[in-house]
């Protein structure tokens, strides 16, 4: 692995990965496993794939110390505005979801958004209306349709593995998602089926919804 190096460009040729077009140069390969969250679609593009990845900016905001909501509180989410709160260290984490805007890649903080989080926050959680903020920031879910990830193979070019797309719950899936491609690339079986989460349920209209994403 290579920090700080941009890859530019895949070579396909005779229908299978070649090598990876790199800021530092080329690396010849006939196995390529990407896994670039957001940006997914622009790699997808350079090896003539449509990759449905979009980004999405989503926010998070934690309080100062706020013993109205105890360490024992669990995480509490309400899927009808996706506004969801925990405690993190001794104040609380809140997120919530702006689903009015559209996707892009800005992940700098937009505090108007944070001040109509808040005040969801506290018809929500009355406690919660003397919160004030001591840090935010925002980053990129990586949203496919159906909310799920992209893992495994795609035929269309040999070579070419996919471990994108996760939605918004990459931590939790990642060491899963790794184990289990791990198994299919080196013993060409996983011990747990992971084909419904293969690229061609698209083009097949065989989605398969999480709706517990926030
Ligand atoms: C506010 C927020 C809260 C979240 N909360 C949770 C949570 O509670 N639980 C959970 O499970 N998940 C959560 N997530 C989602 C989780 O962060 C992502 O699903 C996860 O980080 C995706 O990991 P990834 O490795 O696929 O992509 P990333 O971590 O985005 O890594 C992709 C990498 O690819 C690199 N890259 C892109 N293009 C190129 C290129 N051309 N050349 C070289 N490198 C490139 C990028 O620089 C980046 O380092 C949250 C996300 C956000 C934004």
């Amino acid at each position: 692995m290579k920090e700080g190096v941009e890859v530019t460009g895949i070579d396909v040729a005779g229908g299978r990965v070649q090598g990876v077009l790199t800021s530092a140069g080329e690396v010849a390969t006939r196995l390529l496993l990407y896994c670039a969250g957001a940006w997914s679609s622009s790699i997808g593009r350079m090896a003539g794939l449509e990759i449905p990845v979009l980004p999405y900016r989503r926010h998070i905001a934690v309080t100062g110390a706020f013993p109205a909501v105890p360490r024992t509180n669990p995480m509490t989410v309400d899927f009808q505005t996706s506004l969801h709160f925990h405690p993190e260290g001794d104040g609380v984490l809140i997120g919530m979801s702006d689903r009015a805007e559209a996707r892009g890649y800005a992940t700098d903080v937009n505090w108007d958004f944070l001040e109509k989080m808040f005040e969801q926050a506290a018809r929500r959680a009355p406690a919660l209306a003397g919160a004030g903020i001591k840090t935010a920031w925002a980053g990129l879910y990586e949203s496919t349709p159906d909310h799920q990830a992209i893992l495994g193979p795609l035929p269309e070019v040999e070579g070419f593995w996919c471990a994108a797309g996760f939605s918004g719950h990459g931590f939790m899936q990642a060491p899963a998602a790794a184990l289990l491609l791990a198994q299919l690339l080196l013993d060409q079986n996983s011990e747990i089926d992971i084909s419904t989460f293969a690229f061609s349920r698209f083009a097949k209209g065989a989605l398969v919804h999480e709706r517990n994403v926030i």
